[in-house]
């Protein structure tokens, strides 16, 4: 049942925590309900998880209209396009991965008079499949980033490559680590988030400094069966 999966998964997240030293709410679990319907998903606000994630614009149109007491956060690729319907409905976006992007979201959120905490997803383990700005061009930002006024860039995203053993992953979420306190230095701004960690290796992510761990799988698998 889902309370239960909540239940193991918050296990797990408040054990990650006590072997990085750090404590539980310095890490948001965001429930990606990509693979469950409108309803199971309705159910989470009342179970304790408010951050809700979809990685596909249409689908968060649909949830949110359904979902109720949700925090929507775009975890997935939005084309520009898409901006002026989404925007409305989210609290956060994961993946800004493109610096045309940047500027969409900033003149759009321009117009509709709001602030939007964002994160720039790097595609740290240089996969090919994989969206998001290389590390190496993450500090070309720094002239856009510096001139938002509405689009707040407060951290970084990645996903790990898939890995049979867990702990491969952790020189991935190392580097993002390391590459943020760099910007953070360079660019004279705080990023405190990280939003790195999906079912496979979310404890290896929160001991490596997740602020933010993306979980589907391990929350949603079978359930609805
Ligand atoms: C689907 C998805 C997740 C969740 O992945 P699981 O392995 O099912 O936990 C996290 N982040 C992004 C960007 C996703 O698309």
């Amino acid at each position: 049942m889902l309370v239960e999966r909540l239940a193991e998964v918050e296990e797990r997240l408040r054990a990650a925590c006590r072997r990085a030293g750090r404590a539980r709410n310095e890490v948001t679990l965001v429930a990606v309900t990509k693979t469950v319907s409108a309803e199971t998903a309705a159910l989470l606000p009342g179970l304790g998880a408010c951050d809700l994630g979809e990685s596909r614009p249409q689908e968060l149109w649909h949830k949110a209209a359904v979902v109720q007491g949700a925090r929507w956060h775009l975890i997935g690729h939005l084309q520009r396009n898409k901006i002026e319907r989404t925007l409305p409905l989210i609290e956060r976006i994961h993946s800004v991965d493109s610096a045309r992007l940047l500027q969409a979201l900033e003149e759009a959120c321009k117009r509709a008079a709001r602030t939007l905490p964002a994160l720039l997803e790097v595609n740290a383990s240089g996969e090919a499949s994989k969206n998001g700005f290389a590390p190496e061009e993450v500090g070309s930002l720094a002239e856009i980033v510096a001139k938002l006024q509405h689009l707040r860039i407060d951290g970084l995203m990645t996903m790990a490559a898939h890995a049979e053993d867990p702990e491969k992953t952790r020189p991935t979420f190392a580097a993002l680590r390391k590459l943020r306190d760099r910007l953070a230095n360079e660019w004279g701004r705080a990023l405190p988030h990280l939003s790195m960690g999906m079912s496979n290796d979310f404890e290896i992510a929160v001991e490596e400094g997740a602020t933010m761990v993306r979980l589907g799988t391990v929350l949603f698998e079978g359930l609805e069966g």
